[in-house]
């Protein structure tokens, strides 16, 4: 088997001019940044607002091991097996991030046969949007302690400023340091510290504003400090909602480029899917909706963090009314939530698997809470045995959930038809009624109570002192009232990522809660969340080479 930069670099790329005009894109709706990338202007959303929607479909997973179920290699292989079926399909992923991109191996645009290209400019620096996020993230941060030094008029106590500053490296040194050092003339001292980008709240707001308009509005909410007296300070104080729009006014504008077999493509933004919603754009699934018949969009980690919040957050933002969810599941992930561990999970073992379907099972149960069909895809391995397959096709049978293999990392979109005829089937016949899970309206304990009794199965939430107090502070600022984040380990349904499979009797605890005024949510955070990861011992950076003749190697 060849390597994924290898396949990437065999593809007959088309102009992305072609590609857009399967799309019936013109040319002047287009920003081209050479030959195989192009922006897509805005007001192609105003041309086509009386144009009916397609269908959209949420990717999501079950509890993953550690290497990644495969969410985005099946996303975008269904769009070029529903391309193949004769649909039009557009596939909507997250940007990659250049921390994880030079830590550990594995990239963010698909995988074997089923990739998104040009996959070396996608996973470097492709457009320059996590560029401009960085540097409207840090000007903010640069007015603030100008703000400080210049006399401090606003009141703002150093001690609670809450906007850190922010690079897309993995760079642990960085988390914690000390600024304005070096007397009088170098700002006022203070313990700082750096996030990585796709943690920026600006990441949160650019993937859920509807305009530049909005996302200026909403830049202006961000709370960036306390004063002295405990009252919030926002970026709007510091004027610095139009600077940072202007900074953003291009990266705003969603990327389009294509898959291995020129299906269209639109990979814009890349927030956390912890700390942030972890989903692409509001702008490029809007715009995606208009262009296709079928819009296949991914929510990261597992469908007890991913697809709730793609529910409970983006689909409640945006007014977006999923049809159908595709849940990938594959044999390795069922047998380690069955308690296998990550070294044997090649051998074939039909009772861990058993034991770890029920997994699949919770997360099925799930995305019927919130309305929506579900689509079960089972992403083959080669070293998944028959019979594995079998049984779990079985028991997804015996559910009554539509259930499908899929080969579309090994075949490209040959071996997605089976899934892509199955997605249109859901929605063709099964209707969505899509609900949210709760209401933005109770109480913050409330909500937080909601999401873990019903999607985790929790029997309780505890809450540490610290945390209890910023509730109740919260509560007084009247920041109560918006929809809930929550941070928690993507490999249990528990806050413990050792406990696997389908785990009953358990609590979980809220130690802290952070305000996204700016992006509109409230971050639950349960155990200990990076916002700033760290490289490996032997980092994919000591991989990667660019030859003579421009090729570039190492990279996935
Ligand atoms: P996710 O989006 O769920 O994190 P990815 O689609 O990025 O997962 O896949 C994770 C890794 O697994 C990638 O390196 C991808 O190439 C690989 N992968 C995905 N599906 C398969 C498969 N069926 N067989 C072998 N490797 C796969
Ligand atoms: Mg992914």
């Amino acid at each position: 088997m060849k390597t994924d930069v290898q396949i990437a670099q065999e593809a007959k790329m088309l102009p992305i001019t072609e590609v857009a005009k399967k799309l019936e894109l013109k040319e002047d709706d287009l920003i081209q940044y050479g030959k195989y990338k192009a922006k897509i202007k805005l007001d192609v959303l105003k041309k086509l607002q009386d144009k009916k929607e397609g269908k959209l479909v949420l990717v999501t997973a079950i509890n993953p091991t550690p290497a990644g179920e495969g969410k985005t290699t099946i996303n975008i292989g269904l769009s070029m097996g529903l391309n193949k079926i004769g649909k039009t399909a557009i596939t909507t992923l997250r940007e990659p991030s250049l921390g994880p991109s030079f830590g550990i191996k594995g990239g963010a645009a698909g995988g074997g046969y089923s990739q998104v290209v040009p996959m070396e400019d996608i996973n470097l620096h492709f457009t320059g949007d996590f560029h401009a996020i960085t540097t409207a993230h840090n000007l903010i941060a640069a007015l603030l302690d100008n703000h400080m030094h210049q006399g401090n008029e606003l009141n703002i106590d150093p001690r609670r400023v809450v906007w850190k500053r922010v690079l897309d490296m993995n760079d642990r040194a960085l988390r914690n340091i000390v600024i304005g050092l070096g007397g009088r003339t170098n700002g006022v001292p203070r313990e700082d510290g750096f996030d990585i980008t796709a943690a920026s709240e600006i990441m949160a707001i650019f993937c859920l504003s509807k305009d530049l308009e909005d996302f200026k509005k909403r830049i202006g909410e961000i709370v960036v400090a306390y004063r002295y007296d405990g009252s919030p300070v926002y970026a709007k104080d510091l004027n610095a909602e139009g600077a940072v729009a202007v900074l953003m006014k291009d990266a705003i504008q969603p990327n389009l480029v294509q898959t291995l077999e020129n299906t269209p493509a639109l990979i814009h933004g890349g927030p956390f899917a912890n700390i942030a919603h972890g989903c692409n754009s509001l702008l490029a699934t809007k715009i995606a909706l208009k262009l296709a018949d079928y819009t296949v969009t991914e929510a990261g980690f597992g469908a007890d963090l991913g697809a709730e919040k793609f529910f409970d957050i983006k689909c409640r933002f945006g007014n977006l009314k999923p049809d159908a969810a595709v849940i990938v599941a594959t044999v390795r992930a069922l047998k380690y939530n069955g308690g296998v561990s990550k070294d044997k999970l090649g051998d074939e073992n039909l009772e861990a698997l058993k034991e770890g379907f029920a997994n699949l099972e919770k997360h099925i149960e799930n995305i019927n809470k919130f309305g929506v069909p579900a689509v079960v895809a089972i992403n083959k391995f080669p070293t998944d045995t028959e019979k594995e397959l079998n049984y779990v096709l079985e028991r997804c049978k015996e559910l009554g959930v539509e259930a499908v293999l899929s080969e579309v990392w090994a075949k490209g979109g040959e071996g997605g038809i089976e899934l892509a005829e199955a997605v249109v089937k859901v929605c063709e016949t099964k209707e969505s009624n899509f609900v949210p899970l709760y209401d933005v309206e109770d109480s913050i304990k409330d909500k937080i109570e909601k999401i873990a009794k019903e999607i985790y199965g929790a029997d309780a939430v505890d809450y540490t002192k610290a945390c209890e107090k910023q509730i109740a502070n919260i509560e007084k600022l009247g920041f109560d009232k918006m929809p809930i984040c929550m941070a928690k380990t993507q490999y249990s349904l528990t806050d413990d990522p050792t406990i696997l499979g389908r785990p009953k009797g358990f609590r979980i605890t809220v130690r802290d809660i952070k305000v996204s005024k700016g992006a509109g949510f409230l971050v639950a955070l349960t155990g200990n969340i990076m916002t700033m990861p760290g490289l490996p011992k032997v980092p994919a950076a000591n991989n990667i080479d660019i030859l003579e003749n421009g090729e570039i190697v190492g990279l996935f």
